[in-house]
């Protein structure tokens, strides 16, 4: 039923781990209700968020997402945030990556997040209001030799993010992205070639280790609760010493 809440739904794809969970928590201190959307159910369980629809969703699947947002705008009204965060990233030396490696990054980090977006964009569109924020890198801005399709992956969604804002401006809906160096999450668990591991980790504690998630979330957060007619369009935060 109707939550406790008059905050309107925030919906969070990856919220089973990582800056998806960050940001799912944060939000849920402010008051707001929430869809929250993984393959592991378990894990979001486990946060145990009061007014929360959680729902088994693979970003892959358009249907189950059509589902998800059918249930959780069933429960506490329109969905006025989706945070298209659900991503992977399987660094490797492209040489030797196994090829399905890289229709994982695309199916899931573009074609999840296209998926993510359109089942909630019609919806606000038609109220004229809401807010996209798609999670994209530091490696959607600039290029690592061992980041190659993910790389790819993450200039889509830059590019898709200023092609939306441009298209969706009119309606009042607003269009974030999100560059990330380096977040303290289980994201390095997509990194099977243990020489790029090996790298990753050195130049982590070469600069000093990684951020944690809650910093993102409370940016996430904070502009969010800006005006709705003020729009922070991007978001890029990194370790001071990450070049
Ligand atoms: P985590 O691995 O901790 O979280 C990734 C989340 O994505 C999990 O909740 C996972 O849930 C979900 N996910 C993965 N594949 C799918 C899928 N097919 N369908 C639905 N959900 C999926 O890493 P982060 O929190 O770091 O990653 C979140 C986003 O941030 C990613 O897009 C990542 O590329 C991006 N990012 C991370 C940076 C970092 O340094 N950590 C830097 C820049 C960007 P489950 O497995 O349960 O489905």
């Amino acid at each position: 039923g109707r939550a406790m809440t008059d905050k309107p739904l925030i919906a969070i794809t990856g919220a089973s781990s990582g800056i998806g969970e960050a940001t799912a928590i944060a939000f849920s201190r402010a008051g707001y209700p929430l869809l929250l959307m993984a393959r592991r159910l378990d894990r979001m369980a486990a946060l145990n968020l009061p007014d929360a629809v959680l729902r088994q969703v693979d970003v892959r699947d358009r249907a189950a997402l059509a589902a998800a947002v059918a249930d959780g705008e069933a429960a506490f009204g329109p969905v006025d945030l989706m945070f298209a965060n659900a991503g992977v990233a399987h660094l490797a030396d492209i040489a030797t990556q196994p090829p399905e490696d890289w229709d994982a990054m695309i199916d899931i980090n573009t074609k999840g997040v296209m998926n993510t977006v359109h089942a909630v964009m019609a919806g606000m569109i038609a109220r004229r209001r809401g807010t996209l924020v798609m999670m994209s890198s530091i490696a959607g801005r600039k290029v690592y030799p061992d980041h190659t399709v993910y790389c790819g992956t993450k200039f889509f969604v830059h590019a898709v993010s200023e092609s939306l804002r441009e298209y969706l401006s009119a309606y009042d809906v607003r269009v974030q992205v999100i560059s990330p160096g380096v977040i303290e999450t289980e994201v390095l668990s997509g990194v099977k070639d243990a020489g790029t591991l090996a790298a990753y980790q050195a130049n982590k504690a070469a600069i000093g280790g990684g951020i944690g998630p809650e910093h993102v979330a409370d940016l996430i957060l904070s502009t969010y609760q800006m005006p709705q007619n003020a729009l922070v369009q991007e978001i890029c935060i990194t370790p001071t010493r990450q070049r």
